[in-house]
């Protein structure tokens, strides 16, 4: 419940394949905001993975590691539930663009009818992080491009490593 002195949960769900430096820097400072962040790796049923789930969810905790109380866990389904389910009061997007606005924007409106107790916080992408974008980091390393600015160290190794393979 939310009373006085009660934690406060926020979740981030994503399916963070790869988990990129735009998200890292949304996952730092949501974790400043509440008491505990969780972030939500989801199953990405649209195409198919470079990472699988539980690759993700190991890389994404590994990289939060040092940035105070967030768990990294597996979901699949409707945000506002996982929330629920966390007893979360607040989701956390991050918002790159117009064009992310106007997506987030109505999935927000409809996760408020959904869900009245549950807030969309939204966090405004830092400017030299705003371009990034899973998808096109998987593009970029497809094409034998350096993404060494978009990502960690550790997790660019995994994608040449996972590339390597295919
Ligand atoms: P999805 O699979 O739902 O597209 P992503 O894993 O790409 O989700 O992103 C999860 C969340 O992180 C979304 O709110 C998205 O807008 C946000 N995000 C993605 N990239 C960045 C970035 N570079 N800076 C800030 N927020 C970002």
């Amino acid at each position: 419940m939310t009373g006085p002195g009660a934690e406060r949960v926020g979740v981030y769900p994503g399916s963070f394949d790869p988990v990129t430096l735009g998200h890292l820097s949304i996952m730092r400072r949501a974790a400043r905001l509440v008491d505990r962040l969780v972030v939500g790796v989801a199953t990405n049923s649209s195409k198919s993975p470079l990472f699988t789930l539980e690759e993700r969810v190991a890389t994404v905790a590994r990289e939060t590691a040092g940035f105070g109380r967030v768990d990294v866990v597996p979901f699949r389904g409707l945000a506002v539930t996982f929330a629920q389910e966390h007893g979360a009061t607040a989701i956390v997007r991050g918002l790159r663009s117009a064009t992310d606005l106007d997506y987030e924007g109505q999935m927000a409106g409809m996760n408020a009818q959904l869900a009245p107790g549950v807030e969309t916080l939204f966090l405004l992408a830092e400017p030299a992080l705003q371009p990034i974008a899973s998808s096109l980091v998987r593009d970029v390393a497809r094409l034998g491009g350096d993404i060494s600015t978009f990502v960690t160290p550790a997790v660019r190794e995994e994608v040449t490593v996972r590339l390597a393979q295919a």
